[in-house]
C-alpha cells in the first residue's frame, strides 16, 4: 500500500547523519536533534491540498504518518487569516495580518502538533502519550488522546487559568498538577520518556510531534497565495517557529515560493532568552523565570530546541523581541476593540513585539507581516468585574449612546 506520507527518513540538525523513520528522539552519533526528511519530487508533483480531509491531514504527504487509519481529527478547519487595517494604521504598518489560531478545537495552536503527536503515538504502537504543560498543551493532548482512544498523561502547573485547568480535569485520563514552572517538571518527564513509559508528546526532542505545526505555513500560503515578508511567532520551546519555517522552506524547495519569510521570535520579557541572545549576538543563555501572563512563552530553559531556534533565526535573517506583560495586555485589549479579535495574552505577544520592533525602526512600514495569534481569549482568567447594575430605562439607553460609554 502506498504511504500517505512522503517522509523518507530522519536527519540530525548538527552532524547531518541519516536515520531510519522509527521512534527515535536523538541522533545516534552526536545526540543532536532530528528533523524529518521528505521526498521533494512527490511534494512537488502532487497537489498541496487534499480537500476532502480536515486539519493537518489536508497536507497528508507533508506529515509523518503513513496510514490514514492512524489520523486523528476533531474537524479542524484552516485558521482564518485576517487583515487588520485599523490596528495596522495605528502602528504605522500598511500590510498587517493576523492568523487566528484561537479557532482550533481546543482554542490554541497546540492542536496542530497534537494531531501529529497522537497519530504518531498510534503509528509506533503506544497506548499512552504524555506532555508537560502550562495549560494549553495539556488540554490539547488530553483531548486528542481521548478522541483517539489513548491514555493521556498530562502534567500541568497550578498557576494555569481556571478555564484551562477545568478543561484538563474534564478531559484527561491521567493528570499531574505540579508546583513550580515548566522547567522544573520537564527534566523528570524526559527521564520517564527515556524509560519508554509513554510516547513523548513533549516539546524537548520528538521530531514527529511538532510536524503538525508546519501546517501554519501551508495554510498561510494557501490563503495569501505567496509568502509574506515576515512571520511573527510566539516562542515557548520554539516549535511553532521551527516547524512553520520548515513548511516555508519546503514550499520554496518545491518551487511554490521564491524564499521563506523572515522569522520573528516574540517572547515575554520574563522569558526572553532568544531576544537577549539575538540582541547581544551571544549564545543562548537559560534563565530562571517567574510568572508571566503570556503562559505559552513561559520557558526559561529551551535547551537544544532553543539553540536551533536561534540558529534558524540567524540563518534566515530573522528578528527577535520581547515585551513586558503590561504591553501584552494593552495590545490584547486594543486588538479586541479595534478589530474584534479576542485573543489570549500569549496570542497578543507577537503583535506587541511587532509594534515595538516597528517603533525601533527594525521593521519596514511596507513589509507584509503575518502575526500568529496562537490562542483564544476565552481560556483566560478574569477577576470578577465588580460592575454595579443600573435600573433599566429608555433614558439609560439614550445616555449611553450619547457618549458616556463604558470603555
Ligand atoms: C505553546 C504555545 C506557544 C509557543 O509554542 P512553541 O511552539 O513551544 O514555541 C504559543 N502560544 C500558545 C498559546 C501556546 O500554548
Ligand atoms: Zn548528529
Amino acid at each position: 500500500m502506498r504511504s500517505e506520507s512522503a517522509a523518507t527518513g530522519l536527519r540530525c540538525v548538527d552532524c547531518q547523519q541519516s536515520h531510519e523513520l522509527d521512534y527515535r528522539l536523538a541522533c545516534e552519533a552526536c545526540g543532536g536533534l532530528l528533523e524529518i526528511q521528505y521526498e521533494l519530487q512527490r511534494l512537488t508533483d502532487e497537489p498541496l491540498v487534499q480537500s476532502r480531509r480536515t486539519g493537518v491531514w489536508r497536507y497528508a504527504a507533508w506529515m509523518p504518518v503513513h496510514d490514514a487509519a492512524d489520523f486523528v481529527t476533531l474537524g479542524e478547519q484552516p485558521s482564518p487569516l485576517f487583515p487588520v487595517p485599523r490596528l495596522g494604521a495605528e502602528l504605522g504598518l500598511r500590510r498587517l495580518w493576523i492568523k487566528f489560531d484561537g479557532s482550533n478545537p481546543t482554542g490554541t495552536v497546540k492542536d496542530r502538533s497534537s494531531q501529529t503527536a497522537v497519530a504518531c503515538a498510534r503509528q509506533f504502537g503506544f497506548d499512552t502519550i504524555g506532555v508537560v504543560s502550562t495549560g494549553n498543551a495539556a488540554s490539547s493532548i488530553a483531548t486528542y488522546a481521548a478522541r483517539a482512544g489513548l491514555r493521556g498523561l498530562v502534567c500541568c502547573y497550578t498557576q494555569s487559568t481556571a478555564a484551562k485547568m477545568a478543561h484538563i480535569a474534564g478531559v484527561a485520563s491521567d493528570v499531574i498538577w505540579y508546583d513550580g514552572v515548566y522547567d522544573d517538571m520537564i527534566r523528570h518527564f524526559d527521564a520517564a520518556v527515556d524509560r519508554r513509559w509513554f510516547f513523548d508528546g513533549g516539546a524537548t526532542r520528538n521530531p514527529y510531534k511538532q510536524e503538525g505545526k508546519k501546517s501554519i505555513a501551508l495554510e498561510t500560503y494557501e490563503q495569501l497565495g505567496r509568502a509574506p515578508d515576515l512571520m511573527v511567532y510566539p516562542v515557548g520551546m520554539g516549535e511553532t517557529l521551527l516547524a512553520s519555517q520548515r513548511g516555508w522552506a519546503a514550499l520554496a524547495a518545491t518551487g511554490r515560493i521564491e524564499k521563506p519569510p523572515r522569522p520573528v521570535s516574540a517572547q515575554s520579557t520574563e522569558a526572553n532568552t532568544i531576544a537577549e541572545a539575538w540582541r547581544s549576538g551571544d549564545d543562548l543563555r537559560a534563565k530562571t523565570i517567574g510568572y508571566t501572563v503570556a503562559e505559552g512563552t513561559a520557558v526559561g530553559d529551551m535547551g537544544a530546541k532553543g539553540r536551533l531556534t536561534l540558529r534558524r533565526i540567524r540563518e534566515q535573517d530573522g528578528l527577535a523581541g520581547d515585551v513586558p506583560d503590561q504591553e501584552t495586555l494593552d495590545m490584547q485589549r486594543r486588538l479586541a476593540q479595534v478589530e474584534g479579535l479576542w485573543v489570549g495574552p500569549t496570542g497578543a505577544v507577537p503583535l506587541a513585539v511587532t509594534a515595538r520592533l516597528a517603533q525601533e525602526g527594525l521593521i519596514d512600514p511596507d513589509a507584509e507581516i503575518v502575526c500568529i495569534s496562537s490562542e483564544t481569549g476565552l481560556k483566560g482568567d478574569w477577576p470578577p468585574l465588580g460592575v454595579e447594575g443600573q435600573k433599566p430605562s429608555l433614558d439609560l439607553i439614550r445616555r449611553t449612546l450619547d457618549g458616556v460609554s463604558n470603555k
